[in-house]
C-alpha cells in the first residue's frame, strides 16, 4: 500500500501479529522511500449486504426486522428460542456467503421460507401465504398439497 507520509507506492511489512483474539492482524510497515513507519489492521469484512426492496429502494439489512418476521410466523408455535436464533444465524451466513453488496429482499424471503419449512409447517404456511405474490399462488397451492400428502 502507499505510504501515508510521502505517497511512495512501496512499503514493506516489518512485523505482523494476530491481535483481537486472533480476529485481527496488526502489521507494522515501513516506507522504502522515506523510512517512516505506520501500522495497519486487517479484519474480516462481515458486513451484511444491503437489501433491495421490490420498489428498488435500498435499505440496510435489518436483523430485528428479520427476527420479528420469523417470530410473527412462529407465534404460539412450539419452537424454541434457540432454534429461532440458529435459523437467523444460518440466514445471515447465507446472505454473507453470496458475497454481494446488495441482495433482493426476495432472497431473504426465500431463505426464511426454507427455514420455516423445516422448523414448523404451520409457521411456514402463515409466512408463505403473506409472502407469495398472486403469481405464486399456484406454486403455494402445490406446496400445501405436498404437505398434506405427508
Ligand atoms: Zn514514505
Amino acid at each position: 500500500m502507499y505510504c501515508p507520509f510521502c505517497n511512495a507506492d512501496d512499503t514493506k511489512v516489518i512485523d505482523s501479529r494476530l491481535v483481537g483474539e486472533g480476529y485481527q492482524v496488526r502489521r507494522r510497515r515501513q516506507c522504502v522511500e522515506c523510512n517512516e513507519r505506520f501500522t495497519t489492521f486487517e479484519i474480516a469484512e462481515l458486513i451484511m449486504p444491503n437489501v433491495i426492496k421490490s420498489n428498488k429502494v435500498r435499505e440496510p439489512f435489518n436483523e430485528a426486522k428479520l427476527r420479528n418476521g420469523i417470530k410473527r410466523a412462529l407465534e404460539k408455535r412450539p419452537v424454541s428460542f434457540d432454534d429461532i436464533e440458529d435459523a437467523i444465524t444460518r440466514i445471515k451466513s447465507k446472505l454473507r456467503a453470496t458475497g454481494e453488496r446488495e441482495v433482493p429482499a426476495k432472497l431473504i424471503g426465500d431463505y426464511v421460507i426454507e427455514e420455516l419449512k423445516s422448523l414448523d409447517k404451520i409457521a411456514y404456511i402463515r409466512f408463505a401465504s403473506v409472502y407469495f405474490s398472486f403469481d405464486d399462488i399456484e406454486q403455494f397451492s402445490n406446496e400445501i398439497a405436498k404437505l398434506q400428502q405427508k
